[in-house]
């Protein structure tokens, strides 16, 4: 192998994978070093095996309407099939990502990386590599608040190979890690409880969402205790004792943490070449992902412009494309929508209700319905879906869906939303009988409106 490159990149997560297999179908010559596994968090400890999980937790829904078509079921879990069975799925994905950075001609190096110069990279070996162009995309990890006992608790990355599944969880935020794995503990029948420090879970979503949501975890027996949060963690014979800041203890089998991800920009010999970072340590970069110094470019999750594998994928792709494609690419961060595979399920794109309703007069659509596979047994649960349009059957603004399959629906929704749909676009579209996503193309008057910034 030499050891001069057109291309290395620093991590081999969805942003550095796809850029490097990008770059050397453009003819480059790249390396790309990662000293952990192929893949990055999402495949390997993130999105991927977190949503096999949720596949596993939601079978206790589907067995509680079961009876009520017919079925009789005596089941029982076992968690170290379903544990067995998502290792091999994410060895087989991380194989796939090898053999197409191998079609692709990329030099796989397992080892650390640190920037060593503007064109240098050093290997934990020793070994140094030279580069025209370097490409940091090292992703983020979980952030633990800095308490008392903190090492006693989990992140998401241990909670993908606990030996066995405690009797009791306290998990500790209101994002979408904490009602993720809420959902799946709870699911797979871990006594489970929230402590979020705000008001209710995720903040900045659209407001009928949270109450939705929060309405269906504590349906599913999850305790959401609020404006409180871990003040010290010790341990207590088999159990964790979760000391509160509003002075309140309680025992708990495990505690994890999912207060948010941190950069892994430590330790890269950013500040040695003088590549620039943000107040929360992330890589700042310009609209094409290139930082402070032009050699060195960076994207993904150790950007923090948006924590999103799509999105991350996108600015490689980008990168590559303006660095080894001479097409100059800029990806466009206005427009994201997410999924929070938590159960029920939330889908969102655009504005909610609160930002919209500051940017003019809005017309608002809502529909609260039992999906049609609940109608007969007792579940009560709605489905929740929204449209924010301009007024008058304007612009499509926002569109938020709570229940079975949001993430399906709003993908599609946001094709018409890149189009700048408006609601007259929406009702061109003849309704498919019966789903549950017919309800927004057959709104037919908004269920209130907003008028000069009032509520009508
Ligand atoms: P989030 O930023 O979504 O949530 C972090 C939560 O922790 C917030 O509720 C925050 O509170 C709380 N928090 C932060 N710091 C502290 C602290 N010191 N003490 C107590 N509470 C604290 O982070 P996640 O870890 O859930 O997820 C990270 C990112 O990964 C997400 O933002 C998302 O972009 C991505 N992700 C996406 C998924 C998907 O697309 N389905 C799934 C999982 C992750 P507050 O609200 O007050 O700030």
């Amino acid at each position: 192998m030499s050891d001069s490159y057109d291309l290395v990149v620093i991590g081999a997560g969805s942003g550095g994978v796809r850029a490097a297999r990008i770059a050397g179908g453009y003819g480059a010559r790249v390396a790309i070093v990662e000293e952990y596994r192929i893949g990055g968090t999402c495949v390997i400890r993130g999105c991927v095996p977190k949503k096999l999980f949720v596949y596993g937790a939601r079978f206790r829904d589907l067995f509680e309407i079961a009876p009520s078509f017919g079925w009789t079921v005596d089941a029982s879990f076992d968690w170290p099939t379903l544990l067995a069975n998502k290792d091999k799925e994410i060895e087989r994905l991380e194989k796939a990502y090898v053999s197409g950075l191998d079609g692709a001609k990329v030099d796989i190096i397992r080892d650390r990386a640190v920037l060593a110069g503007p064109n240098t990279v050093r290997l934990g070996s020793g070994r140094e590599l030279t580069a025209k162009t370097i490409l940091v995309a090292t992703g983020a990890r979980p952030f633990v608040p800095d308490i008392p006992g903190r090492e006693l608790g989990i992140t998401s990355n241990e909670a993908f190979h606990l030996a066995q599944l405690p009797h009791s969880i306290l998990i500790e935020g209101g994002g979408y890690v904490a009602v993720e794995f809420a959902t799946i503990f709870a699911g797979l029948g871990v006594a489970t409880s929230i402590v979020y420090r705000g008001e209710q879970v995720l903040r900045g979503f659209d407001h009928d969402m949270r109450e939705g949501l929060e309405a269906g975890l504590q349906s599913r027996g999850i305790r959401l205790i609020y404006q409180t949060s871990i003040k010290a963690l010790r341990q207590a014979g088999e159990d964790i004792v979760a000391s509160f800041t509003d002075g309140v203890e309680a025992p708990f089998g495990a505690v994890m943490f999912a207060t948010g991800r941190s950069p892994n920009s430590a330790g890269l010999g950013l500040e040695t070449v003088g590549v620039g970072v943000d107040g929360y340590g992330a890589i700042a970069v310009d609209a094409y992902s290139q930082t402070s110094v032009p050699s060195i470019y960076a994207v993904g999750d150790v950007t923090n412009r948006a924590q999103l594998t799509p999105i991350a994928i996108r600015e490689g792709h980008a990168f590559a494309d303006t660095v080894f494609g001479d097409k100059p690419t800029a990806v466009d961060h206005s427009l994201i929508g997410t999924a929070v595979f938590s159960e029920p399920e939330i889908a969102t794109i655009g504005l909610a209700e609160h930002d919209a309703a500051t940017r003019g007069d809005i017309d608002v659509y809502v529909a609260r319905f039992r999906p049609m596979m609940n109608t007969l047994s007792l579940k009560s649960e709605r489905t929740i879906m929204k449209l924010i349009t301009l007024k008058d059957g304007g612009k499509v603004l926002g569109v938020h869906i709570l229940g079975p399959s949001a993430g399906e629906i709003v993908q599609m929704a946001a094709i018409a939303m890149s189009m700048n749909a408006t609601k007259a676009d929406f009702d061109r579209a003849v309704a498919m009988h019966p789903t549950a996503a017919e309800e927004l193309v057959t709104f037919k008057k908004p269920t209130y409106v907003y008028r000069d910034g009032a509520k009508v």
